[in-house]
């Protein structure tokens, strides 16, 4: 066997890599070309590539690694447990103590009475759990023909066959036959784009009311259960205005519907608090988490769900499991994880200190000329770049053109932002320090000065038609 040295020169490891390496939501063929940044190590907020460039993390990973890089008790915690019990299932009337022990934590943190969990194995089987477990609950008590899951146009669940269903991104519904029979989409809560001359307030509710115009439409006796995030985050960080979830939360108890939270981005105080749902102050019968639940460090997923639905569940088999449901090793770092965001205060701190010296820092950005608006909420930020700001219009070029030119300036400047569309998204780590904050916004404004020195160079700052 012959196998690459770590320390090979960077143009090898690409060119192995694009020879080999088939990665998620890329277009194999370009990125061959240019070559795939190799990320070697990561302390804290910062990564180091295989050039020695440090990089201000400013996505935590994917919105995951909450608790920053580096931390030895998460590793010492999984080398513990995997020489202790490195796997077993918990099919067939077996458990073990770390699956116990982060299903009670789990059920401790979670608000109102979802006291109960099941483990996935990432936030997409999470999310085609939750959708067999809403049908196999109304089939259970007798209305089996409440089979339509209501989901949002330009919202994020995942992309697997059911989770990129519930999700309503129209490039993953594109390809593979989605999304399957049984899931409607309504619009999504994003003024800024789709607002046009309303409030944000009226807005917010013309949408929630969509809800209920979809149910009557659809029949109050079919609809099964409305899935959301309680702030989108991969649809590019669309915060709803105030007047949205009060609305949904009225539809949702009107006409008897459960309500599924996908905390998968929210949850573990991405909002400053344990879950967005607290954030938004909506009570869910089923929470989606993954992500933040274990920092990233180790794949877990896991739905949690309330009491009535835990017990018509539970008066049946339900003929659903992975292999990897409650893996111990997962579990056991995420109970770790959990410890560390509580003991060392970190949801708190982004509730109460560095989550608003970022919102204040980065809501600053709405100064620069390509922004025509910065909005936040604890440590999850967008910035809507556009050639008019009095007007909100996009660009004349096809979308995400100008997003990916930012994009590539950040990454020039060592600052990982991403782009969703013309939209720039931070979410970094929770325990990213008002130093490294500074650092975060100077790099961002240099990076959108270049950018816009970049497009008026280019001719690019022309405004399209408003959609
Ligand atoms: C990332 C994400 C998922 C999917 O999680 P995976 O672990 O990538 O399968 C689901 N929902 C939301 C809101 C997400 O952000």
């Amino acid at each position: 066997m012959t196998m690459i040295s770590p320390n090979a020169p960077t143009a090898e490891l690409q060119a192995l890599d694009a020879a080999h390496h088939m990665h998620p939501f890329t277009t194999a063929a370009d990125l061959a070309r240019k070559g795939a940044r190799v990320i070697t190590r990561a302390e804290g907020c910062w990564l180091t590539d295989s050039e020695g460039e440090r990089i201000l993390d400013g996505m935590a990973g994917l919105w995951c690694v909450n608790v920053g890089y580096g931390r030895r008790e998460l590793a010492q915690a999984a080398a513990r447990q995997m020489e202790e019990l490195p796997y077993y299932n918990t099919f067939f009337q077996t458990t073990h103590v770390p699956a116990i022990q982060l299903a009670a934590r789990i059920a401790e943190l979670a608000p109102g009475d979802l006291n109960t969990v099941f483990f996935a194995g990432s936030g997409s089987e999470a999310n085609d759990t939750n959708l067999r477990m809403v049908r196999t609950y109304w089939a259970e008590k007798g209305q089996p023909q409440r089979d339509v899951i209501i989901g949002r146009w330009n919202g994020y669940h995942g992309s697997s066959v059911g989770s990129g269903s519930l999700g309503g991104m129209k490039g993953i519904h594109a390809q593979g036959g989605m999304p399957i029979p049984g899931i409607h989409h309504i619009d999504q809560p994003h003024w800024y784009a789709e607002g046009g001359d309303m409030t944000p307030e009226e807005f917010g509710l013309e949408r929630a009311r969509q809800l209920e115009t979809a149910i009557l439409e659809i029949g109050p006796d079919r609809v099964g259960a409305f899935i959301a995030e309680p702030v989108q985050g991969a649809g590019g960080v669309i915060i709803p205005p105030s007047t949205y979830w009060p609305e949904i939360r009225r539809i949702v108890d009107k006409y008897g519907i459960l309500l599924i939270a996908d905390e998968v981005i929210c949850g573990f105080g991405r909002t400053g608090n344990w879950f967005g749902s607290q954030t938004m102050g909506i009570t869910p019968h089923i929470m989606t988490v993954a992500k933040g639940l274990s920092s990233g460090y180790i794949p877990i997923g896991a739905s949690i769900v309330c009491d009535e639905v835990a017990a018509v569940i539970g008066a049946t088999e339900f003929n659903h499991g992975y292999t990897y449901s409650g893996h111990p090793v997962a579990c056991a770092v995420a109970l770790e994880n959990l410890r560390i965001l509580d003991e060392e205060g970190i949801v708190e701190r982004v509730r109460t200190d560095t989550g608003p010296y970022l919102k204040e820092r980065f809501e600053s950005l709405a100064d620069h000329p390509l922004v025509g608006e910065a909005r936040i909420i604890g440590m999850m930020g967008s910035l809507a770049l556009t050639p008019d700001k009095a007007t909100r219009a996009p660009f004349a070029a096809e979308a995400g053109t100008v997003g990916y030119i930012c994009r590539e300036r950040c990454f020039a400047n060592n600052l990982i932002m991403r782009h969703v569309y013309d939209r720039m998204i931070i979410s970094p780590p929770l325990v990213i320090t008002r130093a490294e904050i500074d650092t975060l916004i100077e790099r961002a404004r240099i990076s959108l000065d270049e950018c816009h020195a970049r497009l008026l160079d280019e001719g690019l700052m022309v405004a399209g038609e408003r959609g």
